[in-house]
């Protein structure tokens, strides 16, 4: 390492990810009990609301991502996927309509992932590596979703968020970029953004820790993984773009406050964290490490 520069001076030559689950306000696992999927088709998409305001971030910066997108929502959004990819960003999986993974049998999950990537792939002429579980459901005790992850061909998995958490998050997992040597082959993990707190690992990649987090956690975490040579993952939702959704009756506040709390912060946030670091899509960090 070199003497020049602060510690706490960002690394402008590492590239982070700044990755986007692409799904509706309502699709989130948290609202779940109140707006059964059996009613997402009555309700108004507000799918372009967020969208816009972070494309147009993206755009200002220069800046590339990483599209998780739901393969419910390239049904209803076809030209979305189409523009995504056309501006060259990457197109990657979330799954069919964010069920998750522990709620699915193996052949449930196999059809879903295989029918999301093949729509994608054809909306977007481009080849789909990527995978997101919902929720980071891929828990200890499913890594067979792993193993059909990657016997449908996808090249690497960004699930396995290591933090202790019910339901969701696997704990003791890799912090940074690793290869699963699995029955099939191989398979990159590219885990979301952790922080070393006392021991632990603070979950700071993103969603709610981006806007109820201080700020300064998350920029830290950048710094620390850019000093080890690798980029960090962070992830959002367009939602968190759209502060005046329509708020869903009926929730908890402990939910309302994880759901709506600080929805304004999100946009300032991310300006400050496209403007002090460098992102790039996860494929391009992949390709570049040699490992896809
Ligand atoms: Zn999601």
């Amino acid at each position: 390492m070199g003497v020049s520069g602060s510690t706490t001076e960002p690394d402008r030559e590492i590239r982070h990810h700044l990755s986007v689950d692409v799904e509706e306000y309502y699709q989130v696992s948290a609202l779940e009990p109140h707006l059964p999927r059996e009613r997402w088709p009555e309700i108004e998409s507000r799918l372009q609301e967020g969208m816009a305001r972070l494309l147009d971030l993206l755009d200002e910066f220069d800046t590339r991502s990483t599209f998780f997108v739901l393969g419910c929502v390239a049904e209803k959004h076809p030209g979305l996927i189409r523009d995504l990819a056309q501006a060259g960003h990457e197109i990657a999986s979330h799954g069919w309509d964010h069920q998750r993974v522990g709620r699915l049998s193996p052949e449930e999950f196999r059809s879903q992932v295989r029918d999301t990537r093949a729509l994608l792939e054809a909306l977007s002429g481009t080849r789909v590596d990527g995978y997101r579980a919902p929720s980071f459901s891929i828990t200890r005790g499913a890594e067979w979703a792993l193993e059909i992850i990657q016997e449908e061909g996808y090249g690497y998995d960004s699930s396995l968020y290591p933090v202790r958490r019910p339901g969701y998050g696997y704990a003791g997992g890799e912090r940074g970029i690793t290869t699963l040597e699995l029955e099939g082959g191989n398979l990159v993990e590219v885990p979301p953004a952790t922080l070393r707190v006392a021991g632990a690992n603070l979950p700071v990649g993103g969603g709610g820790s981006l806007r109820h987090l201080p700020l300064g956690l998350v920029r830290a975490a950048l710094t620390r993984y850019g000093r080890n040579g690798g980029g960090a993952t962070l992830y959002l939702h367009p939602w968190e773009l759209d502060p005046d959704q329509p708020r869903v009756e009926g929730t908890s506040w402990l939910t309302r406050l994880r759901h709506y709390g600080g929805l304004r912060k999100t946009e300032p946030r991310l300006r400050r964290l496209l403007s002090e670091f460098r992102f790039q899509t996860i494929r391009q960090t992949l390709g570049e490490k040699g490992y896809l």
